[in-house]
């Protein structure tokens, strides 16, 4: 089938990268890392809990020797073997390929591990710059806790500041489900919330009226430095379930946990012995707040929808959107622009049922395109079919100039036959598929946003 391309020539912003991102503590790697932490899926659902547990904080604490030593015991280089042969049929394994090629030319299998690995750490705010050029992309919107403007400048690399660190001042119940996903995330909404204190240059304050203060001039100064809109993660660690909490009843909970933080257990980092139903609801009375101020700010909101990681932690029945239907139907919250994000898989229906039903609601459907293949096309049927023009921004979700490339690539690829199939359909002219292609691969961001092109 020969497709018009309707996307050719137009750029795209990326509404949901994280370029520049490493995580704490780690290396920076070569591509083998994305199918390895795929792999580590694999692994979990085949040896015990607990000696996963054990292998796993050996392998996050950069004891390489104990982490391997432990592995060849539980037959762990096997299973990751086993994995990585599995793998080679998705799309995220096809897509990565796809990406090396594009940025490394035609480099040996066995040798673009140490390639990209090379390339990475030599200059990666050249190589993703490179990436960008590759693809038509003018600027991405990174979620990233801290960034050096001098080496990713705003112009190209704009951050979006997570509020989730600052909804669990004392960190979380413990943790006793399966998987590293979910205790990662907690700790690194509690590290970031230590940086942002002492950024702040205080320790956490006594009184939730202080804290509250703390939160709101924290992220003012984050959007006076350059953060152009807000992020919900926190699907990974709770439910969406986010309801309206008065300031008697947060108190009430901030008294309870100040008291249940001070007896911790030898559990992991971010977590004490917290009472389930108070951490809920000063967590809740915190987002509602932020997103109060964030109106007044003028900053949109982004959100998690929809399933996680390769391996169990987040509750993909908790991640429904339309656990949203309470906070987004709040009458403070009528303006907030909020971009739900990751095309909600497996919910991605529903995310056009809530768009439809309010006019301050827009999609995203990054994650998507290096993750499935036909199923973006039949999502953005749908989404483009019912919502209006405004509704439906682009975006990949990666911090790897690799994915970055293949992502757009195919983004642009989908668009293509979702358009063409329009106007062979008679739905659309040629001059409105050029139109709303235009709209989602940056237009609808530029004005979300209130950013040029
Ligand atoms: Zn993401």
């Amino acid at each position: 089938m020969n497709v018009p391309r309707y996307t050719e020539g137009i750029p795209a912003i990326d509404h949901h990268s994280h370029a520049g991102y490493v995580r704490p503590g780690q290396p920076v790697t070569g591509v083998d890392h994305y199918l390895l932490e795929v792999a580590h899926g694999h692994v979990e659902g085949r040896v015990p809990h607990a000696d996963y547990q054990r292998y796993m904080s050996l392998h996050e604490s950069g004891d390489e020797t104990g982490a391997h030593r432990l592995a060849v015991e539980l037959g762990i280089p096997d299973l990751i073997r086993e994995s990585r042969t599995f793998q080679q049929t998705s799309v995220h394994a096809v897509a990565l390929r796809e990406g090396c090629e594009a940025l490394y030319g035609p480099v040996p299998s066995d040798r673009i591990d140490e390639v990209s690995r090379h390339a990475r750490q030599t200059d990666p705010a050249g190589l993703y710059d490179r990436a960008l050029l590759l693809s038509g992309t003018s600027a991405v919107l990174t979620d990233i806790p801290e960034i050096d403007s001098e080496v990713w400048p705003h112009e190209r690399y704009k951050p979006i500041a997570r509020i989730d660190p600052y909804l669990y001042p004392f960190g979380h119940p413990r943790w006793e489900g399966r998987g590293t996903d979910a205790p990662r995330f907690r700790r690194i909404f509690w590290r970031i919330l230590q940086r942002q204190l002492e950024i702040a240059g205080t320790s956490l304050p006594t009184t939730l009226s202080e804290y509250t203060d703390f939160v709101l001039s924290s992220l003012a100064r984050r959007r006076d430095a350059g953060f152009v809109g807000l992020k919900i993660a926190s699907a990974y660690v709770r439910s969406l379930d986010f309801v309206r909490t008065d300031h008697a009843t947060a108190e009430a909970a901030w008294h309870t946990l100040r008291t249940g933080a001070d007896q911790p257990f030898d559990g992991r980092e971010g977590e004490a012995d917290l009472e389930p139903a108070a951490h809920k609801a000063l967590a809740d009375h915190l987002a509602y707040a932020i997103a109060e101020w964030a109106v007044a700010a003028g900053l949109p909101m982004q959100i998690h929808t929809g399933f996680g990681h390769t391996e169990p932690g987040l509750r993909i029945s908790t991640a429904n959107p339309l656990l949203l239907e309470e906070f987004l139907g709040d009458p403070a919250l009528n303006t907030l622009r909020v971009v739900l994000i990751h095309g909600g898989y497996p919910y991605s229906s529903n995310l056009a049922a809530l768009a439809q039903m309010h006019g301050n609601v827009r999609l995203d459907f990054s994650w998507m395109p290096y993750l499935h293949h036909h199923a973006v096309v039949r999502v953005l049927e749908e989404w483009l079919e019912l919502l209006p023009a405004d509704r439906v921004l682009f975006g990949t979700d990666t911090g790897s100039p690799e994915l970055h490339v293949s992502a757009t690539a195919r983004s642009r690829t989908a668009l293509d036959r979702v358009l063409h199939a329009g106007v062979t359909d008679r739905l659309w002219t040629v001059g409105q598929a050029t139109w709303l292609a235009e709209r989602v691969l940056h237009r609808n961001l530029c004005d979300v946003y209130g950013i040029d092109l």
